[in-house]
């Protein structure tokens, strides 16, 4: 059935995932900051919205897509946002990758006005919100999981439910601490080899099979070679940035902070990205860490 869907936020993720779902046939209204993401949308057969409260007042479902969780309290909070203007019953879904704790309040203060929330955060970057092929982690009540699957598999290819609200963005979280200690952990390998004269080739056929298996390490290969798709082989072009990568990292330990969970690995990852991203790797891929553990951007 087609709805009114309100989207906030169409940037490099949002405005192909709104496109997405104009193209299942939903009326879909569009508000952002950028009169640029606003025309790109409009000319791809979305409308524009005056208003945050404009676009909440008409809406049966609203999606955000913004970069942070300070962002995602006032659109939701804040004047004239979507808690102040929406009808009681209102689908929201959050997809934006912000911390838990906002997650967890924002929907909280949607659950007192009874709209039904979802944090819906995503992987598979700007190509995966293009094709419609996202992950989507799902933090919210069966009910809230059930109203919004419609629209996330209009968005995305795998969609899972991780459990009560905010359990989307742990999700995030945790799986992107797990790549980034791995990344460094597959890039150090490979430093201490070249040391070694073991041959990167060498060292990934062998470890590709054997116990240091991993993601980083058999699909995501940091050194140029053995995987030719890998960001590695293109001088490092994103893939994923390392400036995102830095921003989940911080975002884990912000959560380990609160919640009382030792992640000393988190901890360095996200030192060590800091320091990659400070030195000129921000826009590189993630996967380039190995250059700065080498000792040279080259
Ligand atoms: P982006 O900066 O391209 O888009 C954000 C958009 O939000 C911009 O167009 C901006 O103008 C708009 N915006 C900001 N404040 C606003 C406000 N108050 N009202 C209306 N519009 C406002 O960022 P992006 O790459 O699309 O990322 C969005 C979210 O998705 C982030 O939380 C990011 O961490 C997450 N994410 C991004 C990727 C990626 O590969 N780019 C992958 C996974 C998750």
């Amino acid at each position: 059935m087609a709805s009114t869907v309100g989207f906030i936020g169409l940037g490099n993720m949002g405005g192909p995932m709104a496109v997405n779902l104009v193209k299942a046939g939903h009326t879909v209204l569009g508000f952002d900051l950028s009169e640029a993401a606003v025309a790109a949308f409009v000319g791809a057969g979305g409308k524009k919205a005056a208003s945050v409260a404009e676009l909440a007042a008409a809406a049966d479902v609203v999606v955000t897509m913004l970069p942070a969780g300070k962002h995602v309290r006032q659109i939701y909070q804040g004047e004239g946002g979507i808690l102040d203007n929406a009808k009681a019953g209102t689908l929201l879904i959050d997809s934006s990758t912000i911390d838990v704790d906002s997650a967890r309040a924002v929907s909280a203060a949607a659950a007192d006005m009874e709209m039904i929330m979802v944090d819906a955060p995503v992987s598979g970057g700007v190509a995966g919100a293009a094709g419609g092929t996202l992950t989507f982690m799902v933090g919210g009540t069966d009910e809230a999981y059930e109203a919004a699957r419609p629209y996330l598999d209009i968005m995305g290819k795998t969609i899972v439910h991780a459990g009560g609200a905010g359990n989307g963005q742990a999700a995030k979280i945790c799986n992107n601490m797990i790549l980034g200690i791995s990344m460094i952990g597959v890039s150090e390998a490979f430093v201490l080899a070249e040391k070694l004269g073991l041959e990167a080739q060498k060292l990934f056929d062998i470890s590709s099979t054997a116990s240091g298996q991993c993601w980083s390490l058999t699909s995501y290969c940091p050194v140029p070679g053995p995987l030719p798709a890998s960001p590695a082989n293109r001088d490092y072009q994103p893939g994923f940035a390392a400036a995102m990568m830095l921003k989940d990292l911080k975002l884990a330990q912000e959560a380990a902070g609160t919640s009382g969970a030792a992640t000393p690995l988190g901890a360095e990852a996200a030192a060590l990205y800091t320091l990659f991203c400070n030195s000129g790797g921000n826009d590189l891929d993630f996967s380039g860490i190995v250059k700065f553990l080498r000792g040279s951007q080259t």
